[in-house]
């Protein structure tokens, strides 16, 4: 969807590290005699090249989220916090490993995350387990197993962590990634669908995107869509050999996914397919007219998309997905969901309806930088505290955690030993307050203060410290804030 030729060099750029690191291995190895035979004990111990750079790495498809990417990953995790407040959703936390069963049951087979993208394996005990492709499975077996039904309805859940599908990887498309999900238990009504889409459109504008689209559709209930999944049948059938190989076989596995594949050919025959609009049932066109009415109140900008069906098995009636826009055309889809009215029932659970959507949290991510969105300054430490000597050192922890206490936020270099370096750290950060703890405060339970803007110090008592510091650092932003004055005067 947002394929990128970028991607392709980085992940090239990536690997080359490796391979020189291989390659000077091989070379090492080559120029390098073995000076003794090694014993078969030692031999087994050698790690071949290949695997040590293959170390040196993830698995392909995965990746470290750095520190400096970690400021736009907290304000999105901000956003979600106060979503869940503002709208009352409550947090589950569940396993990214669950029977392989229960993601065939829910996602069926057929879907390209079951065929293709799931990630299985046995377990020692015999066990067909599933890294989860989504979270939507987990989250019914958790609402049937812990007896959910019996709470106040709608029950509104919250869950976050890392998804696995074996994909392609490229730029926005990882085999590991992120997404928040917030799903709503035990309401029908369309107001819900409604809410739901407002709550999306709510957190993708608190962390700062703003060309936002919704598109939506209805797939009707499991019998319209089986319906009308006959009438695609038919009409594919006599021309199944222009379409291409993957939706030959959707034909028989999956004929609604035909409608979203993106190959031209396909495409083209979609055009002239029967619409299911015209085929969706009295009810959920009802449902999903009063779902546009709702919208409409809300003033939410959305796209009637018939060719939407979402790739998974237990989507019934609304489905839905939010794209971020440049204006030029390109699209990034940021999440999707929509109604699974039968899932629960279908698990073995009572009659539930449901509702839920995913944000992709690494896209989120990805737009945000891209559109250079503005990220609040965090708090920093005003005040740097130096220390000279093994018993000023120890004593210097106490002081640090009494200002810590007292709401200080505080910079050090323990480890440093020279008072040059750390004055030098304390200038970097810009402290307004560097405290000095030498073998006689220590031993006095005293602190040099030096006021970094006055350039004056005094010694003052550990007990009296928070308020003396407190004191400077309410002069030195008034000091501030009169500069800042004059400068706009001038
Ligand atoms: P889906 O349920 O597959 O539509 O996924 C919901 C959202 O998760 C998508 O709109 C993307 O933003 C994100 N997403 C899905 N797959 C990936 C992936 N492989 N890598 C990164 N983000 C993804």
């Amino acid at each position: 969807m947002i394929a990128k030729k970028k991607s392709a060099s980085q992940a090239k750029s990536k690997t080359a590290p490796a391979k020189k690191v291989a390659r000077k291995v091989e070379k090492k190895s080559a120029v390098k005699p073995v000076a003794k035979k090694a014993t078969p004990k030692e031999s087994k111990k050698v790690i071949a090249p290949e695997k040590e750079v293959l170390m040196m790495q993830p698995p392909r498809g995965m990746r470290d989220i750095l520190p400096v990417d970690q400021p736009y990953w907290e304000r999105i995790r901000k956003a979600l916090a106060v979503a869940c407040q503002e709208y009352g959703f409550n947090r589950i936390d569940l396993p990214a490993l669950e029977y392989t069963n229960l993601f065939i049951r829910s996602i069926g087979e057929g879907t390209d995350v079951i065929d293709k993208e799931i990630y299985s394996f046995v377990t020692k005990g015999n066990d067909k387990v599933s890294l989860r492709p989504e979270m939507t499975a987990g989250l019914a077996r958790a609402y049937i197993q812990h007896g959910m039904s019996v709470l106040p309805k709608p029950i509104r859940l919250f869950s976050t962590g890392p998804l696995y599908r074996y994909e392609r990887p490229q730029e926005g498309r990882y085999r590991e990634h992120f997404q928040a999900n917030f799903d709503v238990f035990g309401e029908n009504d369309p107001i819900l669908d409604a809410q739901i889409i407002h709550l999306a459109q709510r957190v993708v504008s608190q962390i700062g995107l703003k060309n936002i689209e919704f598109r939506i559709n209805s797939i009707g209930t499991a019998e319209s869509r089986r319906d009308y999944e006959k009438i695609l049948v038919r009409h594919f059938e006599f021309q199944k050999q222009k379409l291409c190989q993957d939706c030959r076989n959707r034909l028989v596995t999956n004929p609604l996914r035909i409608l979203d594949c993106k190959e031209d050919k396909c495409a083209q025959l979609v055009m002239t397919a029967p619409k299911f609009a015209d085929h969706l049932d009295q009810e959920s066109k009802n449902h999903f007219k009063s779902l546009q009415e709702y919208l409409n109140e809300l003033e939410i900008k959305y796209v009637i998309d018939p060719q939407l069906v979402r790739g998974l098995d237990y989507y019934t009636r609304t489905v839905f997905e939010i794209y971020s826009t440049d204006g030029e055309g390109r699209k990034t889809a940021l999440g999707g969901g929509g109604r699974y009215d039968k899932l629960i029932q279908s698990l073995g659970g009572e009659e539930t309806p449901a509702i839920g959507f995913g944000l992709g949290m690494d896209r989120l991510v990805l737009e945000m930088q891209r559109t250079q969105v503005k990220l609040h300054q965090e708090a920093k430490p005003r005040v740097f505290l130096a220390q000279l000597g093994d018993l000023a050192k120890k004593k210097s922890l106490r002081v640090f955690s009494e200002l810590q206490k007292n709401g200080i936020l505080v910079a050090e270099s323990f480890g440093r030993g020279s008072l040059k370096s750390q004055m030098r750290a304390a200038n970097r950060i810009g402290a307004d307050v560097t405290l000095i703890l030498g073998q006689k405060e220590a031993l006095d339970e005293t602190v040099i203060l030096k006021d970094m803007v006055s350039g004056t110090q005094e010694t003052v008592t550990q007990d009296k410290l928070v308020i003396a510091i407190k004191k400077v650092l309410k002069g030195n932003q008034a000091v501030v804030i009169k500069k800042d004055a004059s400068f706009e005067a001038e």
